[in-house]
Order: structure tokens, then C-alpha cells, then sequence
């Protein structure tokens, strides 16, 4: 699933190095996108929808388009896929691949090898609420932040089968107790269950400042929604920008996953051949790893890691390559 923008050129290229580093899975695409959208006003056709569910995995690129300003077009693609498919782990990791690429002056604090485990079907992203109102100067606006006993307890469970050194809790429970409270509880219940590994509890504005003091600290950090949201994109910052962060949207389960890059449209640049496809492109290893070949996730994250240090990349991480060069320098590493 392409879609819109910036996917249209990111997803072919994270095909053409599926295919160079061996995988012989059948793609089927899917024209789910603004143009579609505004003709028919339908996000997802019923049948393309029987189709993606039933996929072992998607591949997905961004969706929005200014054209579109209908809120129903974003809930209707990505956020029902997320949240009818139960995809409840959305996994963003940040890796310094080009010592670089970190914006941090302190060297020996520049190492980040670090996953953001974002709770993905729940929170303030879930559309409850409402305005009472509307127009007038007494209006109220009101979104709800939704937390439930079995979507905390499972993310957090998730975050200590993934953990290699510790966990780290994120929330705003001094500020926000309802919630907040729920997420101690059931942190506290999964973490005594699980003595082996090390933990810590750290309020969101506390972990951002520490994530820019000193990102070599962290292992998994497992946090709401929202909080999921913004620091990842901070966390993409550390490692050299939304062009190369990674994701994966899963639920361990069922075995179901979508995998796309962080970043959205990015119509500033799109349709130029400036935007660079790492972020695809280690989603699709991301994707691999979850359909069961790591082999060949490591070989692609590998050959990426090599072009980059050889700055045969985009310009928005010092290389001067179109987004198929970029590919294609990929590829290159993969064939070798
Ligand atoms: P959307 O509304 O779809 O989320 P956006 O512009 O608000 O779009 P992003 O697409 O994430 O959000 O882009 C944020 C910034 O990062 C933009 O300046 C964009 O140019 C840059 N950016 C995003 N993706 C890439 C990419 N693949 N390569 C290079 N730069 C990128």
C-alpha cells in the first residue's frame, strides 16, 4: 500500500531490495489513496479490505493529501487498519547507523540502539469525544484518553519479552492519575512477574530530557499512545531524521503486522526524487524479521548501514542520491 505522497516513491524501493536480498513473497498492490478516495469516497473498498486482512503482512507507505481535508480519510486507512487488525504494538527503533548523523555534541553519550513500544489501539488516538457548542464562544472540546486494563497489561508484557537489558515505563501519572494510575498498576503487576529484568519508571517530560542527554542510557522504553507518538519523532532526530526511522505496527498474537515508515507524505518534498527510502526500506526488514527470515532482515539493515557510512544516500543525511539511487546503492550491498 503505497498510498499517497511520499509512500508512492519510498514502498517500490523497499520492494526492489526485498528482491535483492532474496525474498520471493507475492505482492499484491493496492491503489488505496487520496485520488480514490476523492472519486468514490470510500477509503478502503470492502473487498480490498477482505484482501488485507488476510495478508500475511503489510507493506504501507503514508497516506494524506491536502486535497483531502476529511479527517474520515486517515481514520478510514491507517487507524483502521491499525485498530480492526489489532496491530497493539507499534515498535520504533531508533539506531545510530553513522556516529554522524547524532546531533548530540558528546560523543561518548552518542550510541543510540533504543525501541520506542508505543500501545497503538488505544489512548487519546482512539476518536471518543466531542464538541458541545460548536462556534460559539462557550464551546467545549473534549478527547478521551482511553486505557484499558488488558491494553496496558499487554503492551508492557510485550516490552519485557523484547527487553535485552531493561524497561522503561513512560507516563504523566502525576499529572494525569486516572490513566496513569491504570499504567502503574499494571506495571507493576507485569514487572514483579518478570524479576529478571531491570526496570524504571521515568514521567514523559523526564525521559524526553534524558533521551537528549544521554540516548546510549536507554534499551525499550514502552509508553501510551501519544507519548509513543512524540518521542519517537525525537528519537528518529537523534539517529539522523524522519527519512531513515522504521516501524512496525503488530500484534504478536495473531501474527498480524503492517510495516512503514515513520514518516508521513512529506509533501514538501514528495514527487521530487529527494526523499529517502531508508525508512522504508528497514521497515520491509522489519517485516521480514516478523515472516520469519532474520537472516535476511540483517543483511538488508547491513548493506543500509554500509551505504550510509559510505554517504551513497539522500541529501537529507549528507548523501547527494535521488530516492533510487539510494535503492539502488542498497541493492548494490545486498548483491555483492
Ligand atoms: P504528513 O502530513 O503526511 O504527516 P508532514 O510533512 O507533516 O506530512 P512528514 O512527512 O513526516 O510530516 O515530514 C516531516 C518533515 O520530514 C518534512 O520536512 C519532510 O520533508 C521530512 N521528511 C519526511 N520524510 C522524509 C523522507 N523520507 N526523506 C527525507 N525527508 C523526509
Amino acid at each position: 500500500m503505497p498510498c499517497d505522497g511520499a509512500g508512492k516513491e519510498v514502498v517500490p524501493e523497499a520492494i526492489k531490495v526485498l528482491r535483492a536480498a532474496g525474498a520471493d513473497f507475492e505482492f499484491e498492490q493496492f491503489d488505496v489513496n487520496a485520488d480514490a478516495y476523492l472519486r468514490t469516497g470510500v477509503a478502503i473498498p470492502d473487498d480490498v479490505w477482505k484482501q488485507l486482512a488476510a495478508a500475511d503482512a503489510i507493506l504501507f507507505g503514508a497516506v494524506g493529501d491536502p486535497r483531502v481535508q476529511d479527517p474520515n480519510y486517515l481514520a478510514g486507512v491507517l487507524l483502521r487498519l491499525r485498530f480492526e487488525l489489532d496491530l497493539y504494538v507499534n515498535l520504533r527503533p531508533a539506531k545510530l547507523y553513522d556516529d554522524r548523523l547524532s546531533p548530540l555534541r558528546r560523543e561518548d553519550r552518542r550510541r543510540t540502539d533504543l525501541l520506542i513500544m508505543r500501545e497503538n489501539t488505544e489512548g487519546l488516538y482512539v476518536g471518543m469525544g466531542g464538541r458541545f457548542k460548536k462556534g460559539t464562544e462557550e464551546e467545549i472540546a473534549t478527547q478521551e484518553d482511553v486505557n484499558t486494563h488488558l491494553g496496558v497489561t499487554r503492551i508492557i508484557e510485550h516490552a519485557f519479552k523484547t527487553a535485552k537489558r531493561e524497561v522503561v515505563m513512560v507516563d504523566k501519572s502525576n499529572a494525569m492519575v486516572f490513566a496513569g494510575g491504570l499504567w502503574q498498576e499494571c506495571w507493576k503487576a507485569v514487572a514483579a512477574a518478570n524479576p529478571k529484568v531491570k526496570t524504571r519508571h521515568l514521567l514523559v517530560d523526564a525521559a524526553a530530557m534524558q533521551l537528549v542527554k544521554d540516548p546510549s542510557q536507554f534499551d525499550v522504553i514502552v509508553t501510551g499512545n501519544l507519548f509513543g507518538d512524540i518521542l519517537s519523532d525525537l528519537t528518529a532526530e537523534l539517529v539522523g531524521g524522519m527519512g531513515i526511522a522504521p516501524s512496525a505496527n503488530i500484534n504478536p498474537s495473531s501474527g498480524r503486522g503492517l510495516f512503514e515508515p515513520v514518516h508521513g507524505t512529506a509533501p514538501d518534498i514528495a514527487g521530487k526524487g529527494m526523499v529517502n527510502p531508508v525508512g522504508a526500506i528497514l521497515s520491509a526488514a522489519m517485516m521480514v524479521k516478523h515472516l520469519g527470515v532474520p537472516d535476511m532482515a540483517d543483511a538488508i539493515e547491513g548493506a543500509v548501514e554500509s551505504a550510509i557510512r559510505a554517504r551513497e544516500c539522500t541529501r537529507d543525511i549528507g548523501g547527494d542520491l535521488s530516492t533510487s539511487q539510494a535503492g539502488d546503492a542498497i541493492v548494490k550491498r545486498l548483491k555483492d
